[in-house]
């Protein structure tokens, strides 16, 4: 079981321009603005193109190391970029589907994102047991007040 927050844009000349800036400012808003983000082609079925993005890791500032001594930085495997969620655009042909209901394929675009809204919460508070959220020991849950 996990929790997935998704969001669609849709409308005129939604480019993936609009994908970048709206999330790039989304992750800085979650993680701090010296985030960078980083975008991967990718495959998902509904949009086209697709892409993974990545964050550079908040946790050891992206060098792949953290502490004093210098130890190598599990959250993001050492290499700095921490992968967060998947994107893309809106391919055409699910607007083919809603066509009759207003939505022109040709003059329509838009873009679309899924991320894993637990996983989010274990980066950005280092927790390191998903099942923590879900004991319901009122102890845990407490620090987020
Ligand atoms: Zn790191």
């Amino acid at each position: 079981m996990f929790h997935q927050v998704e969001g669609l844009a849709v409308d005129t000349n939604i480019t993936f321009g609009d994908l970048k800036g709206t999330l790039d400012h989304a992750m800085k808003a979650l993680f701090g603005s010296a985030v960078k983000t980083s975008f991967r082609p990718s495959f998902f079925p509904f949009t086209e193109p697709s892409a993974e993005m990545f964050v550079s890791c908040f946790i050891c500032g992206g060098s792949g190391r953290r502490g004093d001594d210098d130890a190598p930085c599990r959250p993001c495997k050492q290499t700095g970029w921490i992968e967060i969620l998947g994107c893309g655009m809106v391919d055409p042909n699910v607007f083919e589907f809603v066509k009759h209901n207003g939505y022109d394929p040709e003059k329509i675009s838009g873009f679309a994102f899924g991320m894993g809204v637990d996983r989010i919460a274990m980066l950005k508070y280092g927790l390191d047991d998903l099942q923590l959220f879900f004991q319901g020991d009122v102890r845990f849950l407490e620090q987020f007040l």
